[in-house]
């Protein structure tokens, strides 16, 4: 499989999935979900000039990011993976947004961090969309005071992220973070992964998470959230 001609495929059915949402072509942008691959198996993406990445863990993504971003400054890399608090400083230094903002005490030390390194990051809040008991996420009922919250404590919150159940038709539950954006005057929606972008396109994703598209199947398969 080449991840090349993958790359160009993915990039040409996001741009078509926006037309045909009646979205203008860029409306949509590639977040390439690099994690378990190693920066070789990113090369090709990279040369490509595609400059959007997302991982999942803290610890991996300083074990290749950082590099990498020295050689090309213009990379930036959102954290998609649940973030333990007492890796806030960490990635505060390191991701370019926080995809996973979703509980007080992690909306505290972001601020903490970005006051202490001089250092602002996007946020997007995380919502629990399924309301899924296991699932990260703020409850769809508490976005609004909780969006609230963040900003007065100064986080750069710009949009709302979710990750349906599994076992779900997706589309209501993009239509629903939809509605929670609109309703919050938030310009982002990540949502959609490599199974549901065109649905989340369609339902006004302006980030779709993709690894498998471009990759392929990942070999130790992780949980999406474990961090
Ligand atoms: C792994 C992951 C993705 C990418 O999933 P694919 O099915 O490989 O496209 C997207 N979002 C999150 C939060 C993930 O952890």
């Amino acid at each position: 499989m080449d991840i090349r001609d993958n790359l160009d495929r993915v990039l040409g059915s996001i741009r078509r999935a926006c037309r045909q949402a009646g979205r203008p072509e860029d409306a949509a942008s590639l977040v390439a979900v690099t994690k378990s691959w190693s920066p070789e198996a990113i090369r090709p993406v990279l040369d490509a000039g595609h400059r959007l990445y997302g991982e999942n863990r803290v610890q991996e993504a300083q074990g290749k990011w950082p590099k990498l971003k020295a050689l090309h400054p213009d990379i930036r890399v959102h954290l998609i993976g649940h973030l333990q608090t007492n890796k806030t400083a960490d990635a505060v230094a390191l991701f370019d947004a926080i995809e996973t903002v979703d509980r007080p005490k992690l909306a505290a030390a972001i601020a903490r961090e970005q006051e202490r390194q001089g250092r602002q990051v996007d946020c997007f809040i995380q919502v629990n969309t399924g309301e899924e008991p296991q699932k990260s996420g703020i409850a769809p009922a508490e976005t609004a005071s909780f969006v609230r919250h963040c900003r007065s404590l100064g986080l750069a919150v710009t949009g709302l992220m979710c990750i349906p159940p599994a076992d779900q038709e997706p589309t209501p539950h993009f239509a629903f973070l939809a509605k929670l954006a609109r309703d919050r005057e938030l310009h982002h929606l990540s949502m959609g992964m490599s199974a549901d972008y065109a649905a989340a396109i369609e339902q006004g994703a302006t980030y779709v998470r993709l690894g498998t598209a471009i990759f392929g199947p990942r070999n130790a398969p992780r949980a999406p959230e474990s961090g």
